[in-house]
């Protein structure tokens, strides 16, 4: 017996058959109907579609054999790859010096005839054959020859099929892990885009509503209060000599005191953004609903509060209040609220001033 040498890019055509992953699937009938067609038209009990693997061939398909592989070493195929233009035919392996001491001549199932049309990736690497097997010596009819050709071409074509629907299933798994990737980045931004958007709108000392956000609601709220012809007070709230607190105590107690009086003026609020840092040591409240008379009542109660506030300090406040007049914007508005509370500083502090 002579050993079938590997052919000599035998690297390169291990590469194309592993990238067809076809090796240890499981039988199917497509491939199965091939080798009954082939195993009729060339009236023989055994016909078989064999890759050849590093070291044995595996049989896609299989009629007239139980076996599932052989070794290479001892396989007629791996001869007939190394001839992969040719189909090759043996009408007596007791004959041919590569086959007559060969266990499946010698043995079961004695073979004595084999015809094996390569299958030929569409690279042109040979991956294995298309072949009959008789257990007595003949020849091979030009038809029949032709018919196991073109069977032969018919199993790679299959084979190029699931290799190709493999990779695109492949393809289609990765897109849906991008897409959903993507997904996952877009929620990421959205969420990021409302912390944003939440910042942008409040004071990070001390959690209040910015001037920003204050003004947003001021508007709606006079366009509401024209509207319905309802009252609208506005308050500003200044701390009395706060340059001293800093001066005296530091601006970190400063920062204390501006927070406290933050939390303060947020409990005395149900509804959000109606009070407000405006700007360094000054705070504004909107008061909804309430006349002027009203508001320098509630803003009165508040001035009392802050007084009794446990801050340690002696800290006041001066507040100035201006309601609503008709046509009035929210800049005329809040201007004079801050006459209102200039007029407080000015009668000297720690009381709550209204403009007519
Ligand atoms: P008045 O009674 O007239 O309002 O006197 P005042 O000292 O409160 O007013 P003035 O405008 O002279 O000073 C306000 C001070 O507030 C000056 C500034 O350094 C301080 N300030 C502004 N923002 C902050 C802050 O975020 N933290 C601290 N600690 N101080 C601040
Ligand atoms: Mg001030
Ligand atoms: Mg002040």
């Amino acid at each position: 017996m002579i050993r079938p040498p590997l052919p000599a890019d035998e690297a390169a055509r291990q590469a194309t058959l592993d990238a067809y992953r076809i090796l240890d699937t499981p039988r199917e009938a497509a491939y199965d109907d091939l080798v009954e067609i082939a195993a009729a038209i060339c009236d023989v009990p055994i016909a078989v579609i064999t890759l050849v693997d590093r070291d044995r061939q595996w049989f896609k398909a299989a009629r007239g054999l139980d076996a599932i592989e052989t070794a290479r070493e001892v396989a007629f195929c791996a001869h007939a790859i190394l001839d992969p233009d040719h189909t090759t035919v043996v009408t007596d392996a007791r004959q041919d010096a590569r086959f007559s001491a060969n266990p499946l001549v010698v043995g079961d199932p004695n073979v004595r005839f084999y015809a094996g049309a390569p299958l030929r990736a569409s690279d042109g690497q040979p991956l294995g054959t298309f072949c009959v097997v008789d257990d007595r010596p003949r020849e091979l009819a030009p038809a029949q020859r032709s018919a196991l050709e073109a069977l032969s071409r018919q199993a790679t074509r299959l084979m190029e099929l699931h290799r190709v629907s493999h990779e695109l299933r492949l393809q289609l798994e990765e897109r849906s892990w991008y897409e959903q990737q993507l997904l996952h980045y877009q929620q990421e931004l959205e969420h990021q885009n409302a912390d944003l958007a939440e910042q942008s709108m409040t004071d990070p000392l001390t959690g209040l509503a910015n001037r920003r956000a204050f003004s947003r609601t001021l508007d709606l709220a006079i366009e509401h209060a024209h509207a319905m012809g309802t009252p609208l007070s506005v308050a500003i709230v200044d701390i009395d000599h706060f340059k001293s607190i800093n001066d005296l105590h530091g601006h970190a107690e400063g920062d204390r005191v501006l927070q406290m009086l933050g939390a303060m003026l947020l409990s005395t609020e149900t509804a959000r953004g109606r009070v407000a840092r405006f700007g360094g040591e000054e705070f504004v409240r909107l008061l909804p609903g309430c006349t002027l008379s009203e508001a320098a009542r509630e803003c009165e109660f508040l001035r009392e509060a802050v007084a009794a506030l446990p801050t340690g300090l002696p800290v006041t406040i001066s507040i100035g209040v201006a309601a609503l007049e008709s046509h009035e914007d929210a800049s005329s508005l809040l201007a004079r609220a801050d006459q209102a509370l200039y007029r407080a500083k000015g009668e000297g502090r720690d009381r709550v001033c209204t403009l007519p």
